[in-house]
């Protein structure tokens, strides 16, 4: 059927869209009719699809209209699409996810009463987030390209945007899993004085220390990550991507995701920052994380020596030998300077990116196999390939 294949044809298309034909309006359409439709299903089923710690916060009648605007909008885009003859499939995929929200209650759905503890998914989350971040960091990447000429459906873009998906929807379970653990494994090292006296300390103060405690922990896993080649398995999926854009930072395998939070938010806890401060770090590790991947380039001057910039971390992602097991901060970069593992380049940006040796497989599941299936030592890099599992 052609409204199958122009639709789901969509995922198999990288490269640049030609613009002026109405496909990226077409698209534009479509991905907010999915959202619409989403959007629609977490009114309905709140307690299942959406997250509580985000809900608690929700201003319902902000998000009705948000809802109602994305509607309007992807309806105006489609049917002057569908007028002027232009991808008239994908835009009527766009105008029915729109009507059939709207036949679903679309954004007067009432929200009644419902249970706080219910196993879910965070689609609100991945909807809030995939809305949010592409505004944010694609206008970012147009605005201060490093590579003028990379587009956003880039190589292997479905890969990395399956990760951004899943990661999204299990965010109920990796926090049930971290806080399972932290509080299994770290209980036992919380003193109450020294959480009072941190939470005593003037606020820029408890900021500057917070994100310090967590780099510090978060440079050593990431360098044990590098070193240990049976650790190496699971990271090399996140230095897998060959093409650095906002997107690329959520390839991970999900155990490495939840081990680093365990050991970065175990040792908040113990530390026992006040509330605030602890807020404030959540919305500055979600900023770098994403951000330090951007197909990004500004002029930082010195103080790329002291956080961490996309400059810096691009590096890190570099398969380039002076770049191998370097560059492991992901907040302050004068650590690696401190440790002597900072990239010392004439080049101010690396020229390959991805795992020497180019050994892991495409694909959301096969990478999440990966280190698990892994059997022939096919790189050939100074940096630790990854180990042979042992024989079962
Ligand atoms: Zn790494
Ligand atoms: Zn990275």
């Amino acid at each position: 059927m052609k409204l199958f294949d122009q639709v789901f044809g969509l995922f198999n298309e990288t490269g640049e869209l030609k613009r002026g034909l109405g496909k990226v309006s077409g698209i534009i359409a479509f991905t907010l009719g999915v959202l619409c439709f989403l959007g629609v299903l977490a009114f309905h089923f709140p307690e299942y699809l959406t997250t509580p710690e985000l809900r608690k916060n929700y201003n319902p009648d902000m998000l009705r209209q948000l809802m109602f605007v994305a509607m309007v909008v992807a309806a105006g885009i489609a049917v002057s699409n569908m007028i002027f003859g232009r991808h008239r499939y994908l835009n009527f995929a766009a105008l029915l996810l729109v009507i059939i929200t709207q036949g679903l209650g679309g954004p007067t759905v009432p929200i009644g009463d419902f249970p706080d503890h219910t196993p879910y998914i965070g689609l609100d989350w991945f909807i809030l987030d995939l809305l949010g971040s592409t505004t944010i960091f694609v206008l970012i990447e147009k605005m201060f390209p490093l590579y003028k000429n990379q587009p956003v459906f880039r190589f292997e873009w479905q890969t990395d945007f399956t990760h951004f998906i899943v990661n999204h929807f299990i965010v109920g379970l990796i926090l049930l899993v971290v806080n399972f653990l932290i509080h299994r494994l770290f209980s036992w090292a919380v003193f109450p004085a020294l959480q009072e006296m941190i939470r005593s300390l003037p606020f820029i103060a408890e900021l500057a220390l917070i994100i310090l405690v967590a780099d510090l922990v978060q440079y050593w896993t990431h360098r044990a990550y590098h070193e240990v080649p049976f650790l190496w398995r699971f990271h090399s999926v996140h230095h897998s991507t060959k093409v650095m854009d906002w997107m690329a930072g959520s390839r991970q395998h999900i155990l490495e995701l939840i081990v680093t939070r365990v050991g970065v938010l175990g040792a908040l806890y113990v530390l026992g920052f006040s509330k605030s401060v602890m807020d404030l770090y959540i919305i500055i590790v979600g900023f770098q994380a994403v951000f330090n991947h951007a197909n990004v380039s500004l002029p930082w001057g010195p103080l790329k020596y002291i956080i961490v910039t996309p400059d810096f971390h691009h590096w890190h992602h570099s398969s380039d030998r002076e770049a191998l097991d370097k560059n492991y901060a992901a907040h302050y970069a004068f650590i690696d300077y401190l440790f002597g593992t900072a990239v010392k380049s004439d080049k101010r940006f690396p020229e390959e990116y991805g795992v020497l040796g180019d050994y892991m497989p495409p694909g959301f599941v096969k990478q999440q196999l990966f280190p698990f299936v892994f059997r022939e030592k096919k790189a050939q890099s100074t940096r630790p390939a990854p180990a042979e599992p042992p024989a079962l």
